[in-house]
């Protein structure tokens, strides 16, 4: 009976400090709640978390540029609160594929951001500054939208050593070309870059570029490669690039993966097969793709390597000898035949100096309009003429669309653009760099129902974040930094097209940066919060080796 009275009192006494803990408790969530103790809260948002998971229903809050709190939350707990009616919100888009080397001329940014971009990772396809600590430091003067990360290219550090010429190193500039690459990666690098269809880097053979991955591997950081052919020989091109990351020891990136060659439509199976056998025997590989038929790059790209050996000076020295001039047409026009396509209807100019006027014409077009003719060695003599007056951009609509979906749907397949900073009205260029991202989520999404929209989300976020070796971005998780974007998945589309490129996608009405809005209302705004994102070899040397970023593979 005493027994069963002293332990009643004893569950009466326990239940009573469990009522107060708890009442103590409730009452500090009160007090946290009822404070605004957050920058900013995003409610009523369907949260695509860029995990592929399903979308959930949750408010965001913001404090001191990172997400604190997910969960339900009144809107009285912070200073600010954007309601975002439904919408999806998503992390901010990751643009690991983009040439911006002279985005400290148009911090805004705004075709990147108003595609939903808050990252951009440039220095791709060989083509990169050499003083990357430089480089990533002028934010602190110039600061920019969006945050920005470096690869260090090959070459360019190429170029810095031995100049434009089509010969082989030295083993004392393989030594110089190594150091300038360590010093890169030191600097916060995110790792090697390769454009292997241009000039000098055509030039290099495997062993250079496995021993430059390997100093970038040491840092931690990754190999992409725009390949050394996209077209005939697109599978000799993946192989070599699989071999580097095996002999050198690190993650391979294949940059704007596509078959551009007509022939060779429809075997987007073949050439994703040989990255699917290199994961399988434990390289990490992965790729990235823009969601469109058609390439650009530089004129040159099509006529011979020997020829643009040393650069346009020398070229137009080759060219002036006549038997000489002879040989390079006729080179072009073997590569034009390999290529599939009948003539140069399928390269339009995006941007030629000397004559405005070409701009938007196709290279068939054009010597029509000049020489009044439509042969196909006419045109090569067209674009040998434009090339000696400086080059030009172009446009190739050269890939298939069958091909485009198939890469698509890749797990491994991320999206990028492969665009610079554009001003707005200036030339014709690409399409993309305005409306990649909305694309996407648009056509191949919402009405092509290709891919979900979750595992679209996933390859613009948390799938190049992983790639890069951003920790703390390209997911909604508390903790992260507050890179996120607002956008109607009912409406999201891309405007810019072929012929008037020049046109901002619709459906996305916020995009935040580390925590402040770049795009409120679908307007542009002041705020210039990115920061520059350094690879592991920069925090190794800085904060130590045990806070190294990326696991080494
Ligand atoms: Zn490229």
């Amino acid at each position: 009976m005493k027994t069963s009275l002293f332990l009643k009192s004893a569950a009466v006494l326990l239940t009573a400090l469990a009522l107060g803990v708890f009442l103590f408790m409730r009452g500090r969530v009160n007090a946290e709640a009822s404070a605004p103790s957050y920058d900013l809260l995003i409610t009523n948002a369907r949260i695509v978390d860029g995990s592929g998971n399903p979308w959930f229903r949750a408010d965001v809050a913001i404090k001191d540029g990172r997400i604190a709190r997910i969960g339900r939350l009144g809107p009285e707990s912070a200073s600010r609160t954007i309601d975002a009616r439904g919408q999806i919100l998503a992390p901010g888009f990751i643009d690991v594929h983009t040439h911006v080397e002279s985005i400290y001329s148009q911090p805004a940014a705004d075709n990147f951001v108003r595609m939903g971009v808050t990252t951009l990772v440039t220095g791709n396809c060989g083509s990169s500054t050499t003083e990357v600590g430089e480089f990533l430091g002028r934010i602190k003067e110039k600061p920019l939208a969006v945050n920005l990360a470096t690869l260090i290219a090959h070459g360019s550090v190429r170029r810095k050593v031995m100049g434009l010429g089509d010969r082989a190193p030295t083993p004392d500039e393989v030594k110089q070309m190594e150091s300038v690459v360590e010093q890169g990666m030191k600097d916060g690098a995110v790792g090697l870059s390769t454009g292997l269809i241009y000039v000098p880097g055509t030039y290099a053979k495997t062993d250079e570029i496995v021993s430059l991955a390997r100093v970038a591997a040491r840092y931690g950081g990754l190999y992409a490669t725009h390949m050394r052919n996209e077209g005939d020989k697109v599978a000799d091109a993946i192989r070599e690039s699989i071999q580097i990351g095996e002999q050198a020891g690190l993650p391979v990136e294949i940059s704007h993966f596509k078959i551009s060659n007509k022939k060779l439509w429809g075997q987007s199976p073949m050439t994703l097969g040989l990255v699917r056998d290199a994961r399988a025997r434990g390289l990490a590989v992965t790729v990235d793709q823009y969601a469109y038929t058609a390439s650009s790059t530089s004129l040159d790209s099509r006529l011979p390597s020997w020829l643009r050996a040393g650069g346009l000076d020398e070229a137009k020295k080759r060219l002036a000898d006549k038997d000489t001039r002879e040989r390079a047409i006729n080179d072009t026009k073997d590569a034009l035949k390999r290529s599939g396509f009948k003539d140069y209807s399928f390269a339009v100019v995006a941007s030629y100096g000397p004559d405005k006027s070409f701009n938007g014409k196709s290279i068939a077009e054009i010597t029509k309009q000049v020489k009044n003719k439509s042969d196909v060695k006419s045109q090569i003599e067209q674009m040998l003429e434009m090339y000696e007056a400086g080059g030009a951009a172009m446009i190739y609509h050269g890939m298939g669309e069958e091909d485009v979906k198939r890469i698509m749907q890749e797990p491994f397949t991320m999206i990028a653009s492969d665009s610079g900073v554009r001003q707005i009205d200036e030339s014709v260029p690409h399409p993309r760099g305005y409306g990649n991202n909305a694309r996407v989520l648009g056509l191949y999404v919402r009405q092509l129902n290709l891919i979900s929209l979750e595992d679209a989300i996933r390859k613009m976020t948390s799938l190049p974040a992983q790639t890069f070796g951003f920790r703390d971005r390209g997911l909604i998780r508390e903790g992260f930094a507050a890179d996120l974007v607002i956008f109607d998945e009912k409406t999201i589309i891309d405007q810019a097209t072929f012929d008037k490129p020049h046109q901002f996608p619709l459906g996305i009405s916020y995009v935040l940066v580390n925590g402040q809005l770049v795009l409120a209302n679908e307007q542009i705004t002041e705020a210039r919060p990115g920061i520059a994102l350094r690879g592991p070899g920069f925090s190794e040397r800085t904060v130590g080796a045990a806070l190294r970023g990326r696991p080494s593979f």
